[in-house]
């Protein structure tokens, strides 16, 4: 816990004084509301709870967290006062995830009342209007009362506690100022209890709910509760699910149409942040997605909200157009790339007559690279990207690696599309999705023919499977080719006859059975190998592939440029191949320097030729 946090005097050095011109902007924003509402002392604090007068009317503190956890604050942002009505929100959350959005709304409504905060007034079927105001409240206070009993508090003081990520304190002299003078409270809750909106020891509701609105919080742990709020019942500075998120948007739903007393059209219009304020001069303001801000400053307004405050949130949401209905997003920026085969494949060489199949075929596979958190919109704009009668691809990669996020909608959608395709044939490749993922789930869970639904983690192995298919599809996998012949290496193409023989001759047949490291990075490179049959996977010592390798296929032939092995070489099956030494070869050469020539040229060949493989790929992604 953090011991700064319960020292009341402890005022953050104000605004423009330590190292102003190198603080983040949003930083700075907020040292300058500090600086320009401070000098505004208009309003008063309430006095209608003999103990909330004492309050010092200089007082005003900021918080503001992003939703990635970031505090930044400004003034007596750590200043305790009680939470009073902000409180409603979050014991409103709370009612609703312990009994129930039933038993809720059968207790309370959710219409503005157009009432102040305190009216004894119900609906017509003798409802209190909503939670934010005291009846709701103290009905909501009741439901919990009902579960828990003395325990009511207890509960309310640990959630709200969690949702500041720390343990609150009570003002107990407040508590027991507004206990003598909280008659008004008394006769609301004994008006619901004639309704049995109420049930069970009035007394104890109301205990309930003054010591709920006597908790002591500062504008940096409203800060860190709206925060939560904002990420679907994340802390983000604790990362605890401290509420569950079905209740979220029903919370931020009231706080939207009645979270500001009689002040909230006014403020939905101009500020646009479901918000909650308090007569202790509190405000929680929570963005979903982006932030939370806590203010305090007890000097109030007629409405009861804090002045200050206030101009801060107003200066907030003008100067970044926070306001939540001025949304747009361009959804065509979620997809990053899409192609087909051509001209790229996998990391795995091909047989000439497998790389034959594919070069014909390379329109079979479609790969789609998407970015970003992809919701509704963008999957629907995703879907129509891959629409086409019949589908042009049979194989379709879609690449979720810079994906962060799929809502239920875009899953919901994406699910249906691939339902559509599957049954027309194609078969949809996920990769950069791990099986224990929601994305994973979430769309495997809403396909309906799972056949034709794969998952792979890295995109270049979802590729070489696809091209597989492709193969596989055109015959090209009647068996695999041995060669047991050199002359048939790429390396050795246009050596004479005698020559190869000589080759053959200076060779050691070596056999490894598969998972066998053939080649260590590392290790000197004195030898290099013609692969005669079985599979092999260069690899960097991190586990990435570079390269398999089939039969006809040499490795380590990079010994003739470089003197230690730059990756491992790995058996990916039974494995046969002939291993030439390089001294032994170094002799045969200055007897026969053409030799030489020739395998360098070849050399230069396989080498380039990988050059514009690869320059192929770097260009194709920055085409997008
Ligand atoms: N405890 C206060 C009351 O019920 C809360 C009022 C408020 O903050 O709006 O009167």
């Amino acid at each position: 816990m953090d011991a700064q946090l319960h020292n009341s005097s402890n005022i953050i050095s104000p605004a423009r004084t330590t190292g102003y011109a190198t603080q983040p902007p949003l930083q700075r924003f907020l040292a300058d509301c500090y600086e320009e509402f401070r000098s505004d002392h208009s309003g008063a604090v309430a006095d209608y709870i003999p103990e909330l007068k004492r309050a010092d009317p200089a007082h005003f503190g900021i918080g503001l967290v992003t939703i990635d956890g970031h505090i930044y604050e400004v003034g007596d942002s750590r200043v305790p006062f009680t939470i009073q009505s902000v409180s409603k929100a979050f014991v409103f959350a709370l009612a609703l995830e312990l009994v129930g959005e039933e038993r809720v709304s059968a207790a309370i409504g959710v219409e503005p009342s157009g009432e102040a905060f305190n009216s004894i007034r119900l609906t017509n079927d003798n409802r209190p209007f909503n939670p934010m105001v005291n009846a709701g409240a103290i009905a909501c206070s009741g439901l919990i009362h009902q579960v828990d009993g003395k325990a009511a508090f207890a509960r309310i003081h640990e959630k709200l506690s969690q949702f500041a990520g720390r343990e609150l304190g009570v003002d107990d002299a407040v508590h027991a100022s507004e206990t003598e003078t909280g008659n008004r409270n008394r006769a609301i809750a004994w008006l619901l209890r004639n309704y049995l909106v109420v049930q069970g020891d009035v007394d104890a509701v109301l205990d309930t709910y003054f010591k709920q609105c006597a908790i002591l919080v500062t504008a940096r742990d409203l800060a860190v509760m709206a925060a939560t709020l904002a990420n679907r019942g994340v802390n983000p500075v604790t990362g605890v699910q401290v509420i569950a998120p079905n209740v979220v948007a029903r919370t931020l739903s009231v706080m939207t149409s009645s979270g500001m007393y009689d002040y909230a059209g006014e403020w939905i219009y101009r500020v646009g942040i479901p918000a909650k304020s308090g007569v202790g001069g509190g405000i929680v303001a929570a963005l979903p997605s982006q932030m939370g801000l806590g203010t305090f400053s007890p000097l109030l307004d007629g409405h009861f909200n804090s002045v200050r405050g206030l101009k801060v949130c107003e200066a907030l949401s003008a100067r970044f157009d926070l306001h939540m209905l001025n949304r747009s997003s361009d959804v065509r920026t979620c997809i990053i790339a899409d192609y087909d085969i051509f001209g790229i494949a996998s990391r795995r060489s091909r047989q000439p007559h497998e790389q034959q199949i594919l070069d014909d075929r390379h329109s079979d596979i479609r790969v789609i690279e998407l970015v970003g958190a992809l919701n509704f919109a963008a999957i629907d704009y995703v879907t129509r990207r891959l629409a086409g009668e019949p589908p042009n691809a049979p194989l379709l990669i879609l690449d979720f690696r810079r994906v962060p996020d799929l809502t239920a909608a875009g899953a919901q959608l994406l699910g249906e599309k691939l339902t559509i395709l599957g049954n027309a044939g194609v078969t949809t490749i996920l990769t950069g999705v791990e099986p224990t993922s929601q994305v994973w789930s979430a769309i495997r869970d809403r396909v309906l023919e799972p056949r034709r639904l794969r998952r792979f983690a890295l995109l270049d192995d979802a590729i070489e499977w696809a091209e597989d298919q492709v193969i596989y599809r055109y015959g090209g996998f009647t068996a695999q080719k041995e060669t047991t012949h050199l002359g048939e290496q790429a390396l050795l193409a246009e050596l004479d006859p005698e020559e190869i023989a000589a080759l053959a001759e200076l060779s050691t047949m070596r056999r490894y059975e598969a998972g066998q490291r053939i080649i260590s990075a590392g290790d000197p490179a004195n030898s290099l190998f013609f692969l005669q049959s079985g599979m092999v996977s260069v690899k960097l010592p991190s586990g990435v592939r570079l390269a398999s390798l089939g039969p006809g296929m040499e490795f380590g032939e990079m010994a003739i440029i470089e003197n230690r092995r730059s990756a491992d070489v790995w058996a990916d099956t039974a494995v046969k191949c002939l291993e030439l030494p390089l001294d032994a070869f170094a002799d045969y050469r200055q007897l026969h320097p053409q030799i030489s020539m020739k395998i360098m040229r070849n050399l230069s060949a396989l080498l380039a030729r990988r050059l514009i493989l690869a320059n192929a790929k770097v260009d194709l992604l920055s085409a997008y």
